[in-house]
């Protein structure tokens, strides 16, 4: 075995026994792999910490700056005190973490001048608990005598200027990755990279996205390139549903590449949804895995989908809070362009949909999109379609009360005849309304949305459709 890349998530770096679990993991894995190079999270509830400052600032308000300055120099002392026996090198990162804690202060005071946060101040905020935890966790492998060092990202990652999403250039990002940690890997470090940063070609920090970590542990994993990249988070690999919601979930040992990407696609925590492709196209394995439960197998994403069960329910996810949009009207009937129209105004509000349905009337238009978002989207559907409406040519933009959207995910379920009919048979015997129904769009899922109330009862349903087939 050659290269590894292993990430971990908030959690796993997020408490001083959860630094230990890290530790020993990587440890154990310099013994059955030539070079290791670990992609970390800032520690959990650190970036949502970061950006809720940013946020208030924004609107003019930091009494709570200082507290939250403190709680942030407070996590990453304990850990330092805790964990980090050498005085030099616990001076160093508490350096660091200070430097760049004063830093987070002046941001959100300029932020509050301002009176607006900009994508690119977001940024410049969020980025910063994972230049303090890549530090950290660093002092904490050299402690277990893993000679390792920091790497930040922004330093290698070179990404376009889209704020809070950039989108990264692997071909000027390849030499700069290679540069910088081949070297390292081959005197027998193990350097630990900053997880969801990157820059801008002129050098100014962007980040991938909330969640951004799982995409760069795979972006190095096809950059360096790696053999394997594994995801170490806080549950046993990816489960057949939220064990919050189905206490009998279960770990599956393997799921196939499009089957993950549509699971996380489809609001299974487990792993960020552009983590997939890349790695499958490069040919990379793939695995997720419990650091807290480290000796448990976790879930082994694999290619070759004549490996599966076709045909089989193997898990069901559920996304929360999202409301449907529905444009109604006699006047779109037969009229080219109507759904392009609609689509380009949700895109200019920056929204994304994830799941559409139109009647074969062509008299509504219906699609979903996050709560949050349901009000700036129906403003920019009146705006773009001020004219219809006032001729009446369409009747009616409107949101329905909150839904969520399930997916119940398996290869080849498009074709395998009579899933449809036990998925909405099963939600018919509980009494589930269905809202509307996505399906065929991939062969792997088909989606339905129930009203928010009844998510858990029909994901506790759909899920004894998996249990059934276990059982036979
Ligand atoms: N720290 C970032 C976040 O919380 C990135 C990550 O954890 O993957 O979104
Ligand atoms: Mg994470």
């Amino acid at each position: 075995m050659k290269r590894l890349v292993m990430k971990f998530g908030g959690t796993s770096v997020g408490s001083v026994e959860a630094l230990r679990a890290a530790a020993n993991i990587v440890h154990a894995a310099r013994r059955e792999w030539q070079q290791v190079v670990v992609v970390t999270s800032a520690m959990s509830g650190i970036t949502d910490l970061l950006l809720e400052q940013a946020r208030r600032a924004a609107s003019g308000d930091i009494t709570l700056l200082d507290e939250a300055a403190s709680r942030l120099l407070a996590r990453h002392d304990e850990a330092l005190h805790e964990l980090i026996g050498d005085a030099a090198r616990q001076t160093e990162v508490s350096e660091r973490v200070r430097e760049l804690t004063s830093r987070f202060v002046d941001l959100c005071q300029a932020i509050a001048v301002l009176g607006e946060a900009t994508p690119r101040a977001l940024d410049a905020v969020a980025s910063l608990g994972e230049r303090m935890s890549a530090p950290l966790l660093a002092a904490v492998l050299e402690e277990y005598d893993i000679p390792s060092c920091a790497v930040d990202a922004s330093a290698i990652l070179v990404t376009d200027e889209r704020f809070q999403n950039a989108h990264p250039d692997l071909e000027q990002s390849r030499p700069k990755f290679q540069a910088a940690l081949l070297p390292l890997l081959e005197e027998g470090q193990t350097p630990v990279v900053t997880g969801f940063i990157g820059a801008s070609p002129q050098g100014v920090v962007t980040t991938l996205g909330r969640g951004g970590s799982d995409y760069s542990a795979a972006l190095l994993g096809i950059l360096l390139p790696a053999d394997d990249v594994w995801i170490w988070t806080d549950v046993n690999g990816v489960l057949t549903a939220d064990p919050r919601l189905v206490p009998q979930a279960r770990t599956l040992p393997e799921i196939s590449y499009r089957e993950m990407a549509e699971l996380a696609y489809y609001g299974a925590k487990v792993l960020h949804p552009k983590t997939i492709r890349p790695l499958i196209e490069a040919g990379i394995g793939l695995r997720i895995c419990n650091t807290f439960n480290p000796s448990h197998p976790g879930t082994r994403v694999y290619r070759d989908e004549a490996r599966n069960n076709a045909g089989l329910i193997r898990a069901v996810t559920a996304i929360p809070r999202q409301r449907l949009v529905v444009i109604e009207g006699r006047g779109m009937m037969g009229v080219p362009g109507v759904a392009a129209r609609v689509f380009a105004a949700v895109a200019s509000t920056e929204t994304s949909v994830p799941l559409i349905t139109q009647a074969s009337s062509e008299q509504s238009i219906c699609f979903a999109v996050p709560g949050e978002s349901a009000s700036v989207v129906l403003d920019a559907l009146e705006k773009a379609f001020a004219l219809e409406l006032m001729q009446r040519d369409i009747d009616r933009i409107w949101a329905g009360e909150e839904v969520a959207i399930l997916t119940v995910v398996g290869a080849g379920i498009r074709d395998t005849p009579g899933i449809a009919g036990q998925v909405f048979g099963r939600l018919g015997i509980e009494h589930i309304n269905v809202l509307a129904i996505a399906h065929g769009s991939t062969d792997v899922s088909v989606s339905m949305v129930v009203d928010h109330r009844e998510a858990a009862r029909a994901v506790s349903a759909l899920h004894q459709l998996i249990e059934q087939e276990e059982s036979q």
